[in-house]
């Protein structure tokens, strides 16, 4: 009686949660983040448990069949709801199908073979090795594709590893003691549905946390990032900068700006969307240049930024240098009409600067020596500080 009613509770809780999980992927574009996939799985694992008090105990019949494959199933729902979170293409019907119709060939076979305990005891032993490549995957996610869900993972870890285990012991148990502990209100039993009933009650949430938080960090991304090429804008640079300066030993950064040199004139002879594939260009040439923990900002048309964080005026001048070179190298394809443009770039040098708030004063100065080094006939670096001892390899980097 203790367990029909827990049972129940846990139908109920996945009922809910697979409305909830419904509604909440009609209001999410693209692949829903597999919130549609999560709804199937409660709702199948739901469907699941209602056959099992409705069979009260072990059987063969065609409902023990489909419980068993629907037990089954919602694991696997679950887990193509989350390769859909981390953004890879699956099917979820058609994957069932196949899988639903392979496994009750299977039953049937072993329930012919080896008789009802092997069934029960198959169930079980594919439920625990099922579960224990989920858990494995979830901690080689915390590594590679979720590294930035270290906690979350980590916690959906030990949630399914539990799983993993009891599903062990009941395979144990089958085999030990056969179907009599599969009884609904053994210990055992009691045990398992306490836990499935635990994870009901925790694991949405999580899940929905999860979604919040994507959405959240990926309205954070949008509001603080360059559409055209993903660089940051000028608020994200200050937040970016501010977050850096308050997490180290404040050292000084220096900051370059960069314009390129006629750029109106390529938008005239070439047209605006040359005008683009240059910027795109000339923002995969800054983000290849600076060290990963640089700042890189487009923060007007073409004019672009790159932040160091505790650098030098030397290292400066010579990444400032380099990013002259490759951009002067560089033939850019214009898209349709087969022709080939090259373009330049001057750059002017900020002096030093101890924190957030001194970027607007650092970009002021790095744009009056980029005006001079326009003035100057371009194509040039000019730093707004002088140097005691600069080495630039290219004669058209002068220092003022
Ligand atoms: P200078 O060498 O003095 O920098 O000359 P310039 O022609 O590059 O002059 P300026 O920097 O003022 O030119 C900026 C131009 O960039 C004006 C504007 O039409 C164009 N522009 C601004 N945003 C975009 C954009 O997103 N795409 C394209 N294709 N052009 C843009
Ligand atoms: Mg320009
Ligand atoms: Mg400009």
């Amino acid at each position: 009686m203790v367990a029909s009613t827990l049972v129940a509770m846990l139908c109920a809780h996945l009922l809910c949660f697979s409305v909830m999980f419904l509604l909440i992927s009609r209001r999410l574009p693209g692949n829903r983040m597999g919130m549609d996939f999560f709804a199937a799985g409660n709702l199948l694992l739901a469907l699941a448990y209602i056959l099992q008090l409705v069979e009260g105990g072990p059987a063969w019949s065609v409902m023990s069949v489909v419980n068993h494959t629907l037990t089954l199933a919602a694991p696997i729902a679950y887990w193509l709801g989350a390769m859909r979170f981390f953004g890879r293409q699956v099917r979820l019907w058609r994957s069932l199908i196949i899988f639903s119709v392979a496994y009750g060939i299977a039953q049937c076979l072993v329930q012919w073979s080896a008789g009802p305990t092997a069934r029960y005891a198959m169930l079980a032993a594919m439920a625990s090795v099922l579960f224990f490549v989920m858990t494995i995957t979830v901690i080689y996610g915390v590594r590679t594709f979720a590294k930035d869900l270290y906690g979350e993972m980590f916690f959906f870890a030990l949630l399914i590893g539990g799983i993993c285990i009891l599903n062990a012991l009941k395979f144990l148990k089958i085999v030990d003691g056969g179907l009599d502990a599969l009884h609904m209100d053994s210990r055992f039993q009691m045990i398992f549905y306490i836990y499935m009933s635990t994870l009901a009650t925790i694991v949405p949430p999580s899940i929905v946390w999860l979604v919040l938080r994507r959405l959240t960090d990926s309205l954070r991304n949008m509001a603080a990032r360059d559409p055209m090429t993903d660089l940051l804008n000028r608020r994200g640079l200050l937040d970016a900068l501010t977050q850096s300066f308050n997490s180290r030993n404040a050292g000084p950064a220096r900051l370059l700006l960069l314009d390129v040199d006629h750029f109106k004139r390529i938008n005239d002879t070439y047209g605006h969307q040359a005008g683009d594939e240059v910027i795109c260009q000339v923002a995969d040439i800054l983000r290849s240049t600076v060290r990963r923990d640089d700042l890189t900002g487009r923060i007007g048309g073409e004019e672009f930024v790159a932040v160091f964080l505790e650098a030098d005026g030397d290292r400066v001048i010579h990444l400032a240098e380099r990013l002259r070179a490759s951009v002067e190298s560089q033939a850019i394809k214009v898209a349709g009409s087969g022709n080939v443009l090259r373009c330049t770039v001057t750059i002017g040098i900020s002096p030093p600067f101890h924190g957030a708030h001194d970027l607007e004063d650092a970009l002021r100065q790095a744009d009056a020596a980029l005006y001079r080094g326009k003035a100057a006939g371009r194509n040039r670096i000019e730093s707004a500080e002088v140097f005691n001892s600069v080495s630039v390899e290219d004669p058209k980097a002068a220092i003022v």
